[in-house]
């Protein structure tokens, strides 16, 4: 029997998935490999597995390496087709997204607590009149019982509604970019980078910030300058990377971008104050 490696185990060399004709050890179809006797060995099921996860692990590590230190090119291999050996834009995304949720709580980009919605925001006059109208029948309301809910509903709606921002700044930008992108998947890809990106300068920064002394009014400003300077710089970088541009288009449009995401976040956050005050 041990010969007899090349035996094959289905009679007509048809994927046993999907059941197309096999030419060679994958299935052209659904990708289903045709599995040979040596398959059914143990050592070689572990090997495989081994492999499978080092090999999303490198897919990984190299999509994040692409990220941070080229900035569009993750988005440009994504538009030329060259898919496999980077993790998908949307998971790329999702996994910073948990990064930022676990590792960066004192920011207030994406999860702005109470005190920031009532005292930083241009609306901020419009939500304390909305928070007092809505409470102004409980007899027992305390702010700061409150406060501690609020941000707590706050930080949870934050997690889900935070993929909002993908898209819309994807349409924003698609408005000014159509002849070069042509679908507007790659501004959405685009944008999702954008933000993954974001989130891990915010944990970055954030941790840094934190190591450097507690969060106080002069430091929230700085940190907010010195993250505008980072995706200013971030879009003009990607801009000019992903879409081949001139410096001046690059600028242009990073200076657009700026702008759309700064509206984009405000809106975000606006929405994530409405959806928080109906739970909360
Ligand atoms: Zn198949």
């Amino acid at each position: 029997m041990t010969t007899a490696t090349s035996e094959p185990l289905a009679e007509p060399p048809h994927c046993a998935t999907c059941g197309t004709e096999l030419a060679g050890r994958f299935c052209h179809h659904c990708g289903e490999k045709s599995l040979q006797t040596e398959d059914f060995s143990v050592r070689g099921y572990l090997t495989d597995v081994v492999q499978q996860v080092t090999n999303l692990d490198f897919k990984l590590l190299r999509s994040f390496r692409t990220l941070l230190f080229r900035p569009g090119q993750l988005t440009r291999e994504f538009a030329l087709g060259r898919r496999r050996p980077y993790t998908p834009p949307l998971t790329l995304f999702l996994m910073a997204n948990v990064l930022y949720f676990f590792l960066a709580p004192h920011t207030n980009t994406f999860n702005a607590n109470l005190a920031n919605q009532l005292h930083q925001q241009f609306y901020s006059q419009w939500a304390t009149n909305s928070l007092v109208e809505k409470h102004r029948a409980s007899p027992n309301f305390a702010m700061p019982i409150y406060d501690a809910k609020y941000n707590l509903v706050s930080r949870d709606i934050s997690k889900s509604l935070v993929i909002i921002n993908a898209p819309f700044l994807a349409l924003l930008f698609f408005a000014v970019n159509r002849r070069r992108s042509r679908y507007l998947l790659v501004d959405v890809a685009f944008s999702l980078h954008f933000f993954a990106f974001l989130m891990i300068l915010l944990t970055g920064l954030g941790l840094f910030f934190q190591f450097k002394g507690q969060f106080s009014d002069w430091l929230n400003h700085y940190f907010e300058l010195v993250v505008a300077l980072f995706t200013f710089g971030y879009f003009a970088l990607a801009v000019r990377q992903c879409y081949r541009t001139s410096w001046q288009e690059a600028l242009l449009k990073a200076a657009y971008l700026q702008l759309a995401y700064l509206i984009t976040i405000i809106l975000y956050r606006l929405l994530l104050f409405l959806v928080t005050l109906q739970v909360a």
